[in-house]
């Protein structure tokens, strides 16, 4: 690799808590800069307006820019609440994602697709031709065990390249995959593959999470004791593991070895635009997670439009998506969306403090990240880190920064902004669901006048609104966040449970998707989301969003993180609990207390005052890092506890009943 020239861009601004109060106090609207506006995807202010008239025309412009063996005769066929898109098509996700941008005459053809770095510090780099050969391999191989169009796959493995490709294998032959997160527990891997009836394992011996590894084939081995669908079993050797790994004789197969005489080209299946392409168990925040069914065509034609438009790729961009490949946004944002426009992807198999807290930053300076993509926990960690750990490196190439999973808090948003984006990069806040596919609210990042916290408007050719109980729509003010129209990359069903399918989503309000989130349009018509409405507080009848008592805490400059909760209040209905994590480095002080307390107040109002504050080192998380609030609940009202497979670390539980329970005498 050549030699980079060395830092020539100003220092990032000082991102002292003094100059960030004074940016949220300014209200100001960030806006891109001149230069940014003029290059980027989307200049065009009146899309909105056009896509609003005829979403139809603006969804099959998008198609036309894939691939298809056979065109659509219809756009979109509605029958509540079952969509088709690009009805009568056909086409393949593989060949979307590469055979299109190998093909003689193609410039991308030695163009890195993907850019893979192992936590010990491994690396490896994918062509768009290395990953096109070893997809279609790989393809061969599963044929040969009997993969055959509709099967179920199951992949439980770190994120490492084999996860792509498997994932794309699965869709050249059209079998459906259904990946799972490689920090789940065996029992958790067992339930998604019996619910799917998975044919076949794909997994790994082991993978790397903060220095140590995980035996992911012991678990793969536990969960298989249990799953009588699973007729094979395809090992990665990720290497250099310290336990025995058991192969079973007949089930067990090393994929290096079945690689080795695998026939270089495998033939695409053509999959109706309706095919399934995946399944997907939501984060189980709310409850037992849901399966998600995605199809082939709208999935991909909506991953790709929100790809260029949201994150502004350039044929010379190098995107890096922190998330694993088990959530949604690893599917649509580190595979589908960034292969299928052509773009180098960026993966990380590892934690984002090993060995050291600027983990993160020294992957973006070395690979010369220009786009990043990550979560609110994680932005909230590197603040409660500290700046030095960013401002080691040289981040001058990133040029714009982004955020999904939970609502984040202005003072958050402008740290990230200040801090990582050096002052320069736009902030793309983007809510979408493991159901949506695809990025649904969001800025365009050459248009859109930014509010801190906000996640803006829809995006062109969608229809989202805020309703009040009735389903009527509310032009200023909250309520529930409801989908108006069918968009492509919805879902098509909870695998196996079409009757979930509408009880969960459509019965709520009578022909419009129901979120399950809470939002707020502002007196601009912007969004703001307020959290889960099963987690809205009800003080003295008043509703208050659980986002907004929490950023007000979090506007303190003591405070890293926060949740908070209603327990039952003989008077007020319900009191609120707020559970705070501190900036490292704070003390503990008696008065603290008291001025949160009085901070809450002074940003909301004495109605959004916390009856109780409960300091924590930790909050109870999903693997996917968002914080479970009906657990904290469980707590605070001494319930037995809900679903916890999904939990990141039970032992944050027990720490906080102690303390919660300490605090009460
Ligand atoms: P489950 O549905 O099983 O409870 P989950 O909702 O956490 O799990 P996901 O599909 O991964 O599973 O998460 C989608 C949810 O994440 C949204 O419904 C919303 O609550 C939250 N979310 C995502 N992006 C944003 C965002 N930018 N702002 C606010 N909230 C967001
Ligand atoms: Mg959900």
């Amino acid at each position: 690799m050549k030699a980079r020239r060395k830092q020539t861009a100003p220092p990032p601004p000082e991102a002292g808590e003094a100059r960030i109060a004074a940016l949220l106090a300014e209200k100001r609207l960030f806006k891109a800069s001149a230069a940014f506006r003029r290059q980027a995807n989307c200049r065009d202010p009146n899309v909105y307006a056009r896509s609003a008239r005829r979403p139809l025309e603006f969804w099959a412009a998008w198609a036309r820019e894939l691939e298809w063996a056979r065109p659509w005769k219809k756009v979109l066929e509605w029958k509540p609440p079952q969509a088709k898109w690009f009805v009568g098509g056909k086409l393949n996700a593989s060949v979307n994602c590469l055979d299109r941008h190998v093909r003689a005459g193609s410039r991308r053809r030695t163009k890195a697709a993907l850019l893979w770095e192992g936590e010990p510090g491994d690396r490896r780099t994918y062509t768009y031709w290395d990953l096109y050969r070893e997809v279609n391999q790989f393809a061969n191989v599963l044929k040969r065990l009997g993969i055959r169009k509709g099967d179920r796959v199951a992949i439980y493995l770190p994120l490492i390249p084999e996860a792509a490709i498997s994932m794309l294998a699965c869709a050249r032959l059209g079998a459906i995959h259904s990946v799972v997160f490689g920090g789940f527990s065996a029992e958790a891997l067992k339930d998604r593959i019996n619910d799917a009836r998975a044919k076949l394992l794909i997994t790994a011996d082991g993978g790397y999470r903060r220095g140590s590894v995980l035996p992911l084939k012991q678990y793969a081995d536990e969960a298989l004791a249990a799953c009588p669908s699973i007729e094979n079993v395809v090992v990665v050797k990720r290497g250099g593991q310290e336990f025995p790994v058991h192969i079973r004789e007949g089930r067990d197969h090393w994929w290096h070895r079945l690689l080795q005489d695998a026939p270089a080209w495998c033939p695409p299946e053509a999959m109706d635009s309706e095919d399934a392409l995946y399944i997907l168990y939501t984060s189980g925040t709310t409850g037992k997670p849901k399966g998600i069914v995605h199809t082939t065509g709208g999935y991909l034609v909506g991953c790709l439009a929100t790809t260029r438009w949201v994150f502004d790729l350039k044929e010379d961009d190098v995107f890096w998506c922190t998330a694993d490949i088990g959530w949604v946004t690893g599917h649509s944002y580190t595979v589908y969306g960034p292969l299928a426009a052509g773009t180098t992807t960026v993966m990380y198999e590892g934690a984002p403090d090993w060995p050291a807290r600027d983990r993160f930053w020294d992957i973006c300076e070395r690979l010369g990240v220009t786009v990043f993509y990550t979560a609110p926990t994680a932005i909230r960690a590197f603040m409660k880190w500290g700046a030095e750990h960013i401002q080691k490196h040289d981040l001058s190439r990133l040029r714009l920064i982004g955020t999904v999973g939970e609502p984040i808090n202005p003072e958050v948003w402008v740290w990230y902004h200040e801090t990582v984006g050096g002052g320069r990069c736009p902030v793309v806040d983007t809510w979408w669901q493991t159901e949506t596919g695809h990025i649904l609210i969001t800025p365009l990042p050459g248009l859109t006048a930014l509010k801190p916290g906000s996640a803006t408007f829809p995006f062109p050719g969608i229809a989202a609104e805020v309703v009040d109980a009735h389903g009527k729509p509310v032009a200023v003010g909250g309520g529930y966040l409801v989908l108006t129209r069918p968009w492509p990359g919805m879902l098509r069903g909870i695998w196996g449970n079409p009757e979930r399918y509408r009880a969960a989503y459509w019965s709520r309000f009578p022909g419009l998707y129901f979120t399950g989130d809470g939002a707020k349009k502002d007196k601009d018509g912007y969004f703001w989301l307020l959290g889960r409405v099963d987690d809205v507080l009800n003080v003295a009848g008043h509703r208050i969003g659980t986002a907004e008592v929490e950023s007000a805490l979090v506007d303190h400059k003591a405070v890293a993180e926060a949740a908070v909760v209603g327990v039952p209040h003989e008077v007020k209905g319900e009191a609120i609990a707020a559970f705070v994590t501190l900036k490292d480095g704070t003390g503990h002080y008696d008065e603290l207390v008291e001025e949160l307390k009085e901070h809450v107040v002074k940003k909301i109002g004495a109605l959004a005052r916390p009856e109780r504050i409960i300091f924590s080192a930790d909050l109870p998380k999903t693997r996917s890092g968002k914080i479970m609030r009906r657990l904290l609940r469980d707590i605070a009202t001494g319930r037995a506890l809900g679903d916890v497979t999904t939990l990141a670390d039970p032992s944050v539980l027990d720490t906080l009943k102690g303390r919660y329970a300490e605090d009460a005498e």
